[in-house]
């Protein structure tokens, strides 16, 4: 339509990096020579929502289809490493590739120009490299957000950072200070859940450091344990590699050992301790997390992993019933997920075979199917049934559920609602 309007227009940036790499892009943005104005009465028909207006930018709902199309514009004056002090219109779409950040990304297509390439990003994307459109150092001032871009890029695309480009991300990492909180960690997880996280996370632990400083200890933390082969560093990169990509599990393999430099103890037999590290960890990854502005709920998830991955317990269902009740069963899974990457990051002879874990997952898969009891919430009395009995809400009632609770899961009450009450009736609970 900007074309048939006598405006050139461009698929650029993401889309055309994902197609030429096979993949399906997520989302399309498109670049045109049109002014806002123009572009409005281009689309006055369509579903058109003002995103950006300001900044030259629309969105066309085409077949319900967000499509994202901005005015070719340059950015100009970054004051603060963050935002262009004003955004200028562009004549030609050079200027408008130039102003990106990473050749890989400055790519445009039309069905009528084919690729366009100005600064080697077919070339790039072939062989696999993340390279700055223009000098590093200065793109790197103009907007630091760009540093994590680029380690993300890497990790999720599986490519080699280009010698100069990381030169400057080492070179310019405490710009990452000036960059916002839920900027930076909607970066991290993406990063987190890219092919090359431990590589990357190995390489650039300095630059993560500027924003998660807890992390600038486990690098070259020696752990002095016959179990292990790595410091803490490399050890959790391993347990990131051998992890699901998936944010919670990510995170907490990121954060599990984020402790251990802070509990660490040598006996007379110079073997290395980290008593306490798990909980400890579960408390640091909470302010951690807090800090970067992470949701309640992914917060909750991963401290909860964290504090319970070191808990050691039989596979029998008495004891998987408590741990059923204390996490839930959709952590439960995650904790034996998180424990068994733990296992592939220590020395092979070390490992708990994956049957092991599978064993743990059989006999919860059961106890949750069979609808047996493991909580309070499934305990056949509750609250009400105690007040009718004449015992009044509070710690006391409290303790009278968990005793109960503790009977049921031991074997020694069957769940059922009589049987139960004459428990409590008998007064020796
Ligand atoms: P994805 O959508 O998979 O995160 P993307 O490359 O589409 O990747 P977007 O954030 O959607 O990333 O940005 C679209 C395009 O805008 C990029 O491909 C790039 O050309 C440009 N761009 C985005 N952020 C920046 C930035 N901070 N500096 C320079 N150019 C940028
Ligand atoms: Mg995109």
């Amino acid at each position: 339509m900007l074309e048939s309007a006598g405006f050139e227009a461009y698929a650029v940036g993401g889309c055309v990096r994902d197609s030429l790499l096979g993949k399906v892009p997520t989302d399309y943005d498109v670049t045109s020579s049109a002014a806002p104005d123009e572009m409005k009465a281009v689309f006055k028909n369509e579903h058109v929502i003002e995103t950006g207006i300001k900044h030259g930018t629309l969105t066309v709902l085409i077949n319900k289809n967000p499509i994202e199309i901005t005015t070719f514009r340059v950015d100009k004056e970054y004051l603060d490493n963050r935002h262009p002090s004003k955004v200028e219109f562009a004549r030609s779409l050079k200027e408008d590739l130039a102003r990106r950040d990473f050749t890989v990304n400055a790519l445009a297509y039309s069905q009528k120009t084919g690729i366009i390439d100005l600064f080697g990003g077919a070339f790039d994307l072939e062989k696999g490299i993340i390279r700055c459109v223009g000098d590093s150092e200065k793109r790197f001032d103009e907007d630091a957000l760009r540093i994590m871009r680029g380690l993300r890029f890497a990790s999720v695309l599986g490519f080699e950072i280009e010698e100069k480009t990381s030169a400057a991300i080492k070179e310019k990492r405490e710009l990452l200070k000036n960059v916002s909180a839920e900027r930076l960690s909607s970066e991290l997880i993406k990063l987190l859940c890219g092919k090359n996280a431990a590589k990357i996370l190995l390489e650039y632990s300095d630059v993560l450091s500027v924003f998660i400083p807890e992390l600038s200890a486990l690098k070259g933390f020696e752990q002095h344990h016959f179990r292990h082969d790595k410091d803490v560093l490399g050890h959790t990169a391993a347990v990131i590699d051998n992890i699901p990509p998936k944010p919670v599990l990510r995170l907490a393999a990121f954060f599990h050992d984020i402790a251990k430099p802070d509990s660490f103890s040598i006996d007379e037999s110079k073997t290395g301790h980290f008593y306490g590290h798990a909980p400890l960890g579960a408390e640091k990854a909470e302010a951690i997390l807090s800090r970067l502005r992470f949701d309640n709920e992914t917060k909750k998830a991963v401290c909860e992993l964290i504090r319970h991955h070191e808990d050691r317990f039989e596979p029998s269902p008495k004891a998987i019933k408590r741990v059923l009740g204390k996490i839930g069963p959709s952590l439960y899974d995650d904790l034996l997920t998180l424990m068994y990457a733990d296992d592939l990051g220590k020395k092979p002879e070390y490992q708990n075979p994956k049957s092991f874990y599978d064993e743990y997952r059989l006999i919860a898969k059961k106890i949750v199917e069979e609808g047996e009891c493991f909580s309070l919430k499934k305990l056949a009395v509750g609250g009400s049934d105690l007040i009718s009995l004449g015992i009044s809400p509070g710690p006391e009632m409290g303790r009278i559920l968990n005793a109960l609770l503790e009977k049921v899961i031991n074997g020694e009450l069957s769940n059922e609602k009589e049987k139960l009450i004459e428990e409590i009736k008998k007064g020796c609970l």
